[in-house]
């Protein structure tokens, strides 16, 4: 059945402040200045995109503008008619007294200049000139320095009202003269109820969930519900929309396999969580969605977890509420929280992405990946308790030179493999116990050109108190020797000897450091969670090894003693 439609948005468009949805609090004090008739000589209307500013900033030139069906009226009133000749007029954007200007596309002091010498001029037909500028915050310094004189001192005829996404860019002393209007995001249980009463009015069936569908989606903006129920509509061909439309519409998964996703992952379930991405994706969910769904799904079982009434994502009388409820009570807030971080990391490099559904796959990996770690306390309580780290993903460290290590294990990279020189340290050795040539460029000045040298310039060949015979680079310093000689003195306290060997000794620091990376990428890049990857990502290489965990905490790395 053909019948000309006219969309959503516009046929009901409010005209009136009773038809605007969800903004009580503006009406309120709208109504109130307009009973007074204390009403001001600017409005800042400030909000998300699609709240209806631009929709409000029309009834506030209507409700100033109005002179009644009868044509009598002669005070502004907080009802408009919309049947008289301003009414209509405004309403169709061809009223003269009521000029709309989009500051996104003229941001400069000429079209200003235009307003401020039309200021000067009484309205043609109507009560009031008003001036509607939308996106305000777009204006050039000079152009609202231009207004700003005309917002001083406005003719009594005169209306500004200001629309703005971005209230923070609108200068003080332009906010200061202005009534302002926090219109605020609709609720989206408000909005589905809206909805609800527009699909009557159209006579259209929707299923509640489907409204509660597109409510969410829309994220409190009433023009996107509307061009979104309009969508379901066609969709729905004339039959009954369902859920299930919508869903299929908004490229949504069902939640019950969202829910199963996210309960593969916290099992470390990683192959059979992506051949279920990969099912839904074939099914046309969006790779967006899916990351947002699984958020909500984090989100709501945290939730559940802290308030076990709470309510949310997976409301709807279906089996999945009880089941994510059981999912949240085996798992802890930290693993919760960890993945609500991993995830939210994911959207925006989902949302990023040339091909957002690899980008999906990796973040879903790393969140399996996470949920097999133990939690950072833990974590941290062995290796404090001397227990056995469990790191079953750090590379295994080259054998060490021996005891002592564990009271300085340093964390990060490059622990590894830094001690095979062999050393003595004598019982009750004095103060500074040096035990390698690290323990003697920590004493060295941070990027000091002694330590510079002794990182890159220098094997170690033998070490013992009071005693270091090193073999110098060709490119090491003449004077590097006395250089150490003096530097060991001044901060031992004692007479050091310094002797030049001709051959061997230990790789020098850099060299250490790098063949430790070096290592460390091999090891990782046999582990079967990184092997997958990166066979499945052909052309993908590491470029960084950091040891994942959800807190801020740096993870330890095993000490080199232990296994
Ligand atoms: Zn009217």
């Amino acid at each position: 059945m053909a019948q000309p439609y006219r969309v959503l948005a516009r046929k009901y468009r409010p005209s009136d402040f009773t038809g605007l949805i969800g903004q009580e609090a503006l009406v309120r004090t709208l109504s109130n200045a307009f009973a007074t008739g204390r009403i001001a000589h600017a409005f800042m209307l400030t909000g998300v995109r699609g709240v209806g500013k631009t929709t409000t900033a029309r009834i506030i030139a209507r409700a100033l503008n109005c002179i009644g069906p009868d044509g009598k009226r002669t005070e502004p009133t907080i009802h408009p008619c919309g049947k008289c000749e301003p009414c209509v007029s405004i309403s169709e954007s061809r009223n003269v007294d009521v000029q709309e200007m989009d500051a996104a596309s003229r941001t400069g002091i000429d079209d200003i200049r235009e307003i401020i010498e039309g200021v000067r001029y009484a309205p043609v037909a109507a009560r009031y000139k008003v001036y509607i500028i939308d996106e305000v915050h777009m204006l050039s310094k000079q152009a609202f320095n231009g207004l700003l004189k005309t917002l001083e001192e406005p003719p009594p005829h005169v209306k500004f009202v200001f629309a703005t996404t971005e209230i923070r860019k609108v200068p003080v002393t332009v906010l200061s003269r202005c009534q302002r209007f926090d219109l605020r995001r609709i609720d989206s249980q408000e909005l589905a109820l809206y909805l609800a009463t527009l699909a009557e009015k159209e006579k259209v069936k929707v299923e509640e969930g489907a409204l509660a569908l597109i409510a969410r989606a829309a994220e409190g903006s009433a023009r996107d519900a509307l061009s979104l129920l309009d969508q379901a509509i066609a969709h729905g061909e004339g039959e009954l929309i369902t859920a299930e439309t919508v869903r299929q519409m908004l490229g949504l998964a069902d939640r019950g396999q969202v829910l199963d996703i996210f309960e593969k992952l916290m099992n470390g379930k990683i192959s059979e969580a992506l051949t279920d991405l990969q099912t839904l994706y074939d099914a046309g969910a969006d790779p967006l969605a899916v990351m947002q769904d699984l958020l909500e799904t984090t989100h709501f079982l945290t939730r559940v977890k802290v308030a076990p009434a709470a309510q949310g994502f997976f409301d709807g009388g279906s089996g999945e509420a009880k089941r994510a409820a059981d999912l949240a009570a085996k798992l802890s807030v930290a693993a919760l929280t960890r993945a609500w971080q991993i995830l939210l990391k994911g959207l925006f490099e989902v949302r990023d992405a040339t091909r957002p559904i690899s980008a999906c796959e990796m973040a879903l990996i790393r969140l399996a990946y996470a949920a097999e770690l133990p939690p950072t306390d833990k974590l941290v309580k062995d290796l404090l308790d001397g227990g056995a780290a469990p790191s079953p993903r750090s590379p295994s460290p080259p054998p060490s030179a021996g005891g002592g290590t564990r009271a300085t294990a340093r964390m990060g990279e490059g622990v590894a493999a830094t001690r095979p020189v062999p050393h003595s340290i004598p019982e009750g050795a004095p103060t500074a116990v040096l035990r390698g040539m690290e323990d003697i460029v920590a004493l060295c000045e941070p990027r000091s050109e002694l330590r510079v040298n002794l990182e890159h310039n220098v094997h170690l060949v033998h070490l013992e108190p009071g005693r270091i015979e090193i073999r110098p680079t060709a490119r090491a310093p003449r004077t590097l020797a006395n250089d150490l000689q003096t530097k060991l003195a001044a901060v031992t306290g004692e007479r050091w000897t310094v002797s030049i060997a001709s051959q061997g000794g230990a790789p020098t620091l850099a060299e250490q450091k790098l063949a430790a990376k070096t290592a460390r990428f091999e090891a990782v890049a046999q582990e079967p969670m990184v092997r997958a990857v990166l066979d499945r990502f052909p052309g993908a290489e590491i470029v960084a090894v950091r040891e994942v965990v959800g807190e801020d905490v740096a993870a330890p790395m095993p000490d080199a003693d232990e296994e």
